[in-house]
């Protein structure tokens, strides 16, 4: 088949390197110069900038699917997490997989969430470890929030560590998203490690787009201005130039909607 996908951003570079390895003919429409949407770098004087702050779980099942974590040479952050309480920062690090012993002990002298709320981290941890993505992610929803409260988690461990930690990642500090992203990415931090490639968060994204690049299928600089329908199916594309190109399928891999039919 002929597909189009637009956006050439981690989503539409995945889906279209898949598309073309199951055979079909693959076209990445991508309105900007480059590749990897939100994941990019840009290399400057010999410094890399990643453009916003991106990390990578090197747990993520799709991550261990699509890259080659191997090649991306992945640097590890400390784990753990450093608290600023009062203008003091202090360290609350994993005591299961951090080997260093200063990180530790200040961790345990913390006295920015109480020792019962360490332990109750740990025990989150330990949990969360023994169990499979699966099981985490059985049965039914609640918010973030009132699940680490029926955790027993205090007031203060909440305010302090998991709403700007959680809130940072699931993008809302309210944490009324759900309940089992936070267990998967609790389990995903615990069971690995948050790293950056050596040479920035655009290094996943140029490899994503290596065969498609081979291949001659990345379309840069040509952003998609409607979709081109058929009744009810969509059938091909209208570039910025106005020129339509027909397909038999077409992916939107783009932060809105807003191609129209
Ligand atoms: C502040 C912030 C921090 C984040 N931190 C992390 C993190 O640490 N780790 C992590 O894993 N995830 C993180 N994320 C999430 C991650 O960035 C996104 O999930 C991911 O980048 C989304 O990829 P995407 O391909 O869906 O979309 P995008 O990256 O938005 O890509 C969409 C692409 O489509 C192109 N496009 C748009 N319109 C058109 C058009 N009409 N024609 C052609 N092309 C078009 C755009 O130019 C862009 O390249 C973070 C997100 C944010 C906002």
């Amino acid at each position: 088949m002929n597909i189009f996908v637009i956006g050439a951003g981690v989503a539409g570079l995945t889906c279209g390197r898949l598309l073309q390895r199951a055979g079909h003919s693959v076209t990445v429409y991508e309105a900007t110069e480059s590749v990897g949407g939100r994941v990019r770098s840009d290399y400057i004087e010999n410094f890399i900038l990643d453009r916003g702050f991106q990390v990578l779980f090197n747990q993520y099942p799709a991550a261990q699917r699509q890259l080659d974590l191997q090649a991306l040479q992945l640097c590890a952050f400390d784990p753990g997490a450093i608290v600023c309480v009062h203008g003091r920062r202090e360290i609350l690090t994993d005591p299961l997989r951090d080997r260093s012993w200063p990180d530790k002990l200040a961790a345990g002298l913390s006295s920015a969430i109480t020792p019962l709320d360490k332990l109750r981290t740990l025990a989150f941890a330990v949990e969360m470890r023994s169990r499979s993505i699966e099981a985490i992610l059985a049965g039914d929803d609640e918010s973030a929030e009132a699940y680490l409260q029926g955790r027993g988690f205090s007031r203060a461990a909440i305010d302090r560590f998991f709403r700007p930690f959680y809130g940072g990642i699931l993008l809302d500090r309210t944490l009324q998203t759900s309940a089992k992203c936070l267990r998967f990415d609790f389990k995903m931090l615990s069971d690995g490690a948050t790293c950056v490639p050596l040479h920035g968060m655009g290094a996943l994204s140029e490899q994503l787009a290596a065969e498609l690049r081979e291949h001659g299928a990345l379309r840069l600089n040509t952003p998609v201005r409607n979709l081109l329908c058929d009744g009810s199916r969509v059938n091909g594309v209208v570039l910025a130039d106005g020129s339509e190109q027909q397909a038999d399928l077409v992916v939107i891999a783009t932060r809105r909607r807003k191609l129209r039919g």
